[in-house]
């Protein structure tokens, strides 16, 4: 398509805005452009933070030498014309500003060589004004190089961060659109020294990941499981790589999404993200990502954010679901202990019926009859599997050695038990009401204040979980059931444990999810304490049925494995 002007109908309509904000932005807006002309090679230099320099070259398509000029017009485009094009862009600029925009507060050099051009064209600017437009030799496709940026506007410097931090910045972007472009060779220069060199090729991202990150953390990453979110009715498709929940980070910065290849920030896919992940993380620990969303694109808005960084959803909640049903599944289908088919023919064996049960032995067994729910809070997900284990014994009172069909499992008491008890409260929370048992004697309790507007606000929870209390006199209630998981000598003790895990949340954002932590929490039996051959059996048969069974709800992992070949090789047998 030709360059024209847009009509001044069309122009009013383009979400218009300030797009050279610092350096960064000049670049993301001349990369995008080198990703719309179709090229396979780019090499961004910058020095100085970008400030005195930056440059962007590609071998796309060129811009033929008639067209040059207009380029730097305001709205100026070959990417659009109609207003009706702006319902279904598939490129990533359509609004015509950048050149111009980038031309007015820098000294910008453009030289250009179209296919249907004999020689190149080149173009000078400064501060808005044309230095100098001639023909002149250039190899095919575009080199933009920026010069003193905001050089004659020191009031916009000034907000500019220092030299590293705008460097920083721009590593950031060009890592990101390496991973968003596996096929492109993306290379990037700061102050004469690659900083990587992305050699393209295969199209992989893994590869990508090699290249901007490192090859070992490029090669624990997982692809997100190809079938988990393509749905046949909407065209959407969810694809990319995560990280295991063995590989986190202490903060967001090494998560990105793209929206049909766009690099776009997004509340709505971060949360996405993170409710996947919930229960495999710990606190304030995050996982790598470069998720790419694939969807129509009259099923997305681009044209919201002055530098296009954000979209909108036609449908936000299919997007949300998709995503974080891909996430969930390519994390329970990948197992930090392997899978194994179960036979439950060794059962019998493991678990003597009719055997004394101690205290919380009783409360474990109770949850495990019955049927086991197969829903999770959100999108059904297969259930990671356990091989039957044999009980061996305890070690330091606080894990239990356990023997499966191919090696050791060494499992962590308290963390397992944690595990059980808190998809068994979850369980209880559906069911409505709870099972609890009833107090012989209701015991009073004196609430503070915010205990007892969180009783009265979650009064339902409570009681689903099987907390039975009733106001008594002013901040006194009384105690009358506790949850039947809670097996205490001194429930009013318990239930005031609980109301602290409560109020404290452990990280959980949805109320059902915090009085299942904050129980299991509670009741879950604790390191250091001596168990049973039996007791010990009886976690592990729980566990063996849990939807989640190689992590406790905080992620921490419930047992390590050590395969038989492991042992062999450890112990020199091969
Ligand atoms: P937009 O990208 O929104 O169209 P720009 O101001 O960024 O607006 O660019 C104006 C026009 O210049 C583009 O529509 C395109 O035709 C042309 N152009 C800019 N950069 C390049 C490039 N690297 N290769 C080929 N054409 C380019
Ligand atoms: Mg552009």
């Amino acid at each position: 398509m030709p360059i024209k002007v847009l009509s001044p109908e069309v122009a009013t309509k383009i979400a218009a805005g300030e797009v050279v904000e610092r350096p960064a932005s000049v670049i993301k807006e001349l990369l995008e452009n080198s990703l719309d002309a179709g090229a396979t090679d780019i090499t961004v230099e910058v020095r100085g933070g970008g400030i005195d320099y930056l440059r962007v070259a590609d071998n796309g398509c060129g811009i033929p030498s008639g067209e040059v000029e207009l380029a730097f017009q305001r709205y100026a485009t070959s990417k659009l014309q109609t207003s009706s094009d702006l319902e279904a862009i598939s490129t990533l600029g359509f609004r015509g500003e950048a050149l111009p925009s980038i031309a007015a507060v820098s000294h910008i050099s453009l030289l250009t060589h179209a296919s249907s051009d004999e020689t190149g064209t080149v173009i000078e600017m400064q501060s808005g004004r044309v230095l100098r437009l001639e023909r002149q030799g250039a190899p095919p496709g575009t080199t933009v190089t920026v010069r003193h940026l905001f050089g004659d506007f020191p009031a916009r410097r000034k907000f500019l961060r220092s030299i590293a931090s705008e460097t920083g910045r721009i590593h950031a972007l060009a890592t990101h659109y390496a991973l968003a472009y596996p096929e492109i060779r993306l290379a990037l220069v700061v102050d004469g020294i690659t900083s990587f060199a992305h050699t393209g090729g295969s199209g992989d991202m893994r590869e990508a990941m090699a290249s901007v990150y490192d090859s070992e953390v490029a090669g624990a990453m997982l692809e997100i499981a190809p079938h988990g979110a393509r749905t046949q009715d909407t065209g959407l498709a969810v694809w990319g790589i995560i990280s295991p929940p063995s590989l986190t980070r202490a903060n967001r910065s090494y998560i990105a999404f793209f929206v049909n290849r766009r690099w776009i920030q997004s509340r709505l896919l971060m949360y996405s993200l993170e409710q996947a992940y919930h229960g495999f993380l710990m606190e304030r620990r995050y996982p790598l990502a470069a998720v790419n969303v694939s969807i129509a694109y009259e099923d997305v808005d681009v044209n919201v954010h002055p530098a296009k960084s954000e979209v909108r959803f036609r449908r936000e909640n299919h997007v949300f679901s998709c995503l974080q049903e891909a996430v969930r599944r390519t994390l329970i289908g990948f197992s930090p202990v392997p899978s194994l088919p179960t036979s439950r023919s060794e059962e019998a064996r493991l678990v003597p019926k009719g055997e004394a049960r101690s205290f919380w032995f009783s409360q474990v067994a109770q949850g495990a009859q019955g049927s086991l729910p197969e829903t999770l809070s959100h999108a059904p997900v297969p259930r990671e599997t356990l091989p039957i284990l044999r009980v061996l014994g305890q070690v330091q009172n606080t894990y239990i050695a356990t023997e499966g069909p191919k090696g050791m499992y060494l499992i962590d008491q308290h963390a397992a038990h944690e595990r059980v008890l808190f998809e068994k409260v979850r369980e209880d929370i559906q069911k409505r009401p709870g099972s609890f048992q009833t107090l012989l004697e209701p015991v009073s309790v004196e609430l503070k204040p915010h205990q007892e507007e969180l009783v009265q606000s979650q009064r339902e929870l409570m009681s689903r979980v099987g907390f039975e209390i009733e106001a008594f006199g002013p901040g006194t209630y009384l105690l009358r059931g506790i949850p039947n998981v809670i097996n205490t000598a001194n429930p009013k003790e318990a239930f005031l444990e609980v109301m602290d895990f409560l109020a404290e949340g452990g990280g959980f954002e949805e109320w059902k999810e915090r009085f299942a932590y904050s129980i299991a929490c509670h009741g879950a039996i604790k390191a250091g304490m001596t168990l049973s051959y039996l007791e010990m059996s009886e976690l592990v048969r729980q566990l063996e049925r849990s939807h989640q069974p190689h992590t406790c709800p905080h992620g921490r992992p419930t047992m390590i494995y050590l395969s038989s070949s492991h042992l062999e090789r450890e112990f020199g047998r091969r």
